[in-house]
């Protein structure tokens, strides 16, 4: 990704970038039926005239960097009668066909990947290398599913063991999607969705994060550009209002959430109504297991690349470390000394690694843990601040924290606090370990560190999380399916279960 970016290192500065949203981002509008439609001040059959103002910041200094307008109910009408009228012929076309589409928008983010990475950098803080990661992978979401779209058969022959009968299998698209997205890595989240439910023939009203609305415009442009067919996807700036009118709207036939459990929940009640088919990815609250036999620098840097990076917020953040008891102090000693050293700063800023939190209420979020910490007398090894930062007070930054030796019914322990908080606990063997790993209501990943691969991979088996890293942390391919277990969500994202959360199998039966 670096060759891409290197051509066009000139447009990251935020001055740059800035004239970039404003030349050719559409705020105060959404994309429907293949058309941007002005929210501010017009009237018609659709619209209100009075759209939802609403601000966009700048997380590294506060500051409003754009002004704009949010969709009401009365588009997402609008957009799922276009989506509706869509899949009519959508739903036709050849696997081929969709492929040649979802390489189309591949191929135009890569043209733009240095703009669709410095608006990102712009809009949610992150620093560079991480938004790359973001489009980066995106990328290759749109890539893997054109390529499973034009593999995959359209009939089957089903084997019985009836004689005289033939049976045809035949996977079909859902129908109507409404897909729903977070703030922390919005280009590849969107993909996750957006790559899957139009490879398997589906429509889609698609829901920015309100927070982070600004590339997912440019996105509106890339497919406007490839000519996608009108109605296919439309996008729709827009806050809980949206959401809710989404997951709700007769016209939908799927929704596919991720966020909040707090939200998920109210997503499943909303849906329940007219019975659609539903897929959720919501939080956790995920271990590394450090083995006695680890090696203590290598073991911190997979500890703090999983809590630190995008400023822990993450929904795999592995944000509860299990270190065995023998080697605990000297590696909090090297934990501490590692963390201490980590570049806090703006994104734009080459050298910055941990960027700010992504918004005002984020950072209000990770003080209330502050404080909680403070009230169970939690022991801070380093961090728990956050206006301490004088060079950056009026951003939303956060010192990374680590409480050590942390009770398991402590609320740290066991709520997601989506920042870049860790805290810790010993175990004595592989066996306590798991149990501590598995104590929790969420279980989506966990990372075990060990030098012997034989013991990890046991230890890994009984853990319970849908994705497990082995001396690896993060790394999410395409081909692997993504979701957890319990209260972290239903379903999966990815590989091919990504592809047949968007279809349904339907089967023709007639005799030979
Ligand atoms: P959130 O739940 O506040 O919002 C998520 C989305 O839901 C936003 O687009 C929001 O506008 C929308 N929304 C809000 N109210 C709604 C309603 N009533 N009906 C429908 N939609 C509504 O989450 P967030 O703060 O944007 O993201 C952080 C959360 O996302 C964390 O809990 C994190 O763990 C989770 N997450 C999970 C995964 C995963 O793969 N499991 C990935 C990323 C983030």
């Amino acid at each position: 990704m670096s060759a891409i970016l290197s051509n066009h290192t000139e447009l990251l500065t935020r001055e740059r970038i800035q004239q970039v949203m404003q030349e050719e981002v559409r705020l105060n509008a959404a994309f429907i039926d293949g058309e941007w439609i002005t929210l501010a001040g017009v009237t018609n059959n659709y619209e209100t005239a009075t759209n939802n103002a609403h601000n966009l910041y700048d997380p590294s200094t506060g500051e409003v960097i754009a002004q704009t307008q949010l969709c009401t109910a009365a588009q997402v009408d609008q957009a799922a009668i276009a989506a509706n009228k869509a899949f009519a012929t959508w739903s036709q076309t050849t696997g081929a066909e969709r492929a040649g589409y979802l390489n189309a928008i591949a191929d135009s983010m890569e043209a733009q990947f240095a703009k669709l990475v410095g608006l990102s950098v712009f809009n949610n803080g992150k620093p560079i290398a991480e938004a790359e990661i973001d489009v980066g992978d995106a990328i290759a979401c749109y890539r893997y599913y054109a390529e499973l779209a034009a593999a995959q058969p359209t009939q089957t022959v089903v084997a019985t063991d009836e004689p005289g009968i033939r049976l045809y299998k035949y996977l079909e698209p859902v129908g109507v999607c409404a897909l729903i997205v977070p703030w922390n890595f919005p280009m590849v989240t969107t993909a996750w969705k957006l790559a899957p439910a139009l490879a398997a023939g589906c429509t889609a009203l698609l829901k920015p994060s309100e927070v982070t609305l600004i590339p997912e415009l440019l996105l509106g442009n890339i497919l406007s550009d490839i000519n996608l067919p009108k109605g296919v996807v439309n996008i729709l700036p827009g806050a809980a209002e949206v959401g809710a009118a989404m997951t709700s709207h007769p016209l939908i036939d799927k929704v596919s959430f991720t966020g909040s459990n707090a939200v998920g929940e109210k997503v499943m009640a909303q849906a329940a109504t007219s019975a659609k088919d539903i897929s959720l990815e919501l939080g956790g609250k995920s271990a590394i297991i450090v083995r006695e036999d680890a090696d203590i620098d290598a073991a911190c840097e997979l500890i703090v690349g999983g809590i630190f990076t995008n400023a822990g917020q993450i929904c795999s953040a592995t944000s509860r470390l299990l270190v065995h008891q023998a080697i605990a102090q000297p590696l909090y000693q090297a934990l501490k000394a590692m963390t201490e050293q980590l570049v806090i700063g703006e994104g734009f800023a080459g050298e910055t690694q941990m960027g700010p939190l992504v918004s005002a209420a984020q950072l209000r979020q990770v003080q209330k843990y502050f404080a909680i910490a403070a009230e169970e007398q939690l022991n801070c090894l380093t961090g728990g601040i956050s206006s301490e930062l004088h060079a950056f007070k009026e951003g939303y930054f956060a010192v990374p924290t680590i409480y050590t030796d942390v009770p398991t019914d402590s609320r740290l322990w066991q709520e997601e606090i989506f920042g870049p908080v860790l805290v810790t606990a010993t175990f004595a063997d592989d066996t306590q370990a798991i149990q501590l790993a598995n104590a929790s209501d969420y279980a989506l990943a966990a990372t075990v560190v060990s030098a012997d691969e034989t013991q990890a991979l046991a230890v890994a088996s009984s853990v319970r999380a849908g994705h497990i890293w082995i001396n690896e942390q993060q790394i999410v391919l395409p081909q692997a399916g993504w979701g957890g277990f319990k209260q972290s969500g239903i379903g999966r994202e990815l590989g091919e279960d990504g592809l047949a959360a968007y279809q349904k199998s339907k089967h023709i039966l007639l005799p030979n």
